[in-house]
């Protein structure tokens, strides 16, 4: 009989991050304050961050150890299962071996989690009472929310308006986490008053409600902020995925050829793809390869320009080098409402300009395809966002099949769609288009870049 899921044993979770910046080739480019235009200081970050995550930020140790508070928590629903997906090798009549990471067993039902919980400890620590993040679809306001209810930390969650208005559901997680969620663009900050008066329908965008939730951090006393994905401390605290998948593939016998994921900020993807990088970089597995996926209508790492740029809509987020479609950049709504910021984390933007990993585009409606095949396959209900690795592995698992080769594929399956049945309902009622990212817009976003001189 051979297994399906591999489950490792409490007492085998890592407990430790890893770090992959001193393994990369260069330095990573610094951060610039928009407010000096010179190095962004870790002085100034401090109004933001707490000083543990601005020094794991900036860290060259290989390993940092995850705090036993942190681990107890981690420890509700980690390690996650990996599971190997016979039936949909079996659909596909694939000589791939097909393997998932599953993350959609945390509490608010994503990897968001696995960040969410060391950030509010580490402001905890710090002595920090209130929290203000912004949100997309909710994802990330759902887990910071959790996180905060097992902190005792006030959130204040500014939800971009669209989502807001048309998914409750996240909304009502959060509030019921204990958690204060408005439309943004809201009139509780000035960015978002004077997105309002520009534009009273506005919409909004998750640039602008990062400027929101940044504004009301530097406003409010005893408030922080705190990002979802993008940053390096974010991407460090989500490799306790790829560091147990790299146990239980061990527990499977195999090691992969090829390591997915989908990417929106980066954080999922880099959090399963580092560890393994790591035997890349080290000429240990030289000819292993990462696929990052991300949306047509935002393709960051395959259209965009790799710049500096601001974080932000009103310029207020540190500035940083990053693949980039104008920080101005608004995106069509498609329903991988956490694929849709203007940006790439540094981090994963330097790994695809050293070429150390791969980046594809795709349409939406073959990833809802994709995701449906999963469904009816492997019976776990996907993100959208998670549809796109899905796609990708699908289709390497196609080409594998023309070319007769049994290649090892593993994705990471970020989340569950149990909160995006709206979604699947438009793609099974042919309600779904597919937007292409004009490539003009590129052009334009190229006026918009701010200058640093270093
Ligand atoms: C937020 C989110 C993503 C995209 O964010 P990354 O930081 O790129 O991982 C992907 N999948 C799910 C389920 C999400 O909630």
């Amino acid at each position: 009989m051979e297994r399906t899921v591999f489950f490792l044993d409490q007492k085998e979770m890592p407990s430790r991050w890893y770090n992959i910046l001193p393994d990369l080739p260069e330095p990573l480019p610094p951060y610039i304050s928009p407010a000096t235009g010179k190095l962004a200081t870790p002085q100034e970050l401090s109004r933001i961050f707490p000083m543990e995550l601005i020094k794991q930020e900036m860290s060259n140790e290989q390993y940092i150890d995850i705090p036993e508070e942190i681990q107890a928590i981690y420890r509700t629903w980690r390690p996650s299962g990996l599971h190997r997906a016979f039936q949909l090798e079996k659909a596909l009549d694939t000589p791939a071996k097909i393997f998932y990471k599953y993350e959609g067993s945390s509490p608010a039902g994503s990897h968001k989690g696995n960040t969410a919980v060391a950030q509010a400890y580490y402001n905890k620590k710090e002595g920090i009472k209130r929290i203000a993040t912004e949100t997309g679809a909710g994802q990330w306001g759902s887990a910071l929310s959790y996180s905060c209810a097992m902190f005792g930390i006030e959130c204040k969650v500014y939800m971009v308006k669209v989502s807001y208005n048309q998914k409750p559901y996240r909304r009502i997680l959060m509030e019921t986490w204990g958690a204060k969620c408005v439309p943004s663009p809201s009139t509780d900050t000035k960015a978002g008053r004077d997105a309002l008066a520009k534009d009273p329908l506005s919409g909004g965008s998750l640039g602008l409600a990062i400027s929101e939730a940044v504004e009301d951090a530097v406003t409010h006393e005893g408030t922080h902020y705190s990002l979802g994905s993008v940053l390096n401390h974010v991407i460090l605290h989500q490799t306790i995925i790829g560091q147990e998948a790299q146990k239980q593939m061990e527990m499977a016998g195999y090691y992969p050829d090829i390591v997915i994921g989908c990417v929106g900020g980066g954080s999922n993807f880099g959090g399963i793809a580092n560890p393994f990088l790591k035997d890349k970089i080290s000429g240990k597995h030289k000819n292993l390869r990462c696929i990052a996926v991300e949306p047509m209508a935002c393709p960051s790492l395959t259209k965009g320009l790799y710049a500096f740029d601001y974080g932000d809509v009103a310029g207020m987020a540190p500035i940083c080098k990053m693949y980039t479609l104008g920080h101005d950049f608004m995106p069509a709504p498609v329903h991988a409402g956490g694929l849709r910021y203007h940006g790439m984390s540094p981090l994963v933007s330097a790994l695809y300009h050293h070429k150390l990993i791969e980046a594809r585009a795709v349409f939406q409606i073959p990833t809802f395809e994709a995701g449906v095949l999963f469904a009816r396959t492997e019976g776990i209900l996907p993100a959208p966002e998670s549809n796109h690795a899905i796609r990708v592995a699908i289709d390497e698992a196609l080409t594998a099949k023309k070319e007769g080769k049994s290649k090892i594929i593993l994705f990471n399956l970020s989340g569950h769609g149990h909160f995006d049945l709206a979604s699947y309902d438009a793609y099974h009622q042919g309600k779904l288009e597919d937007y292409e990212y004009p490539i003009e817009g590129v052009k334009e976003a190229q006026k918009t870049l701010p200058k640093v001189s270093l």
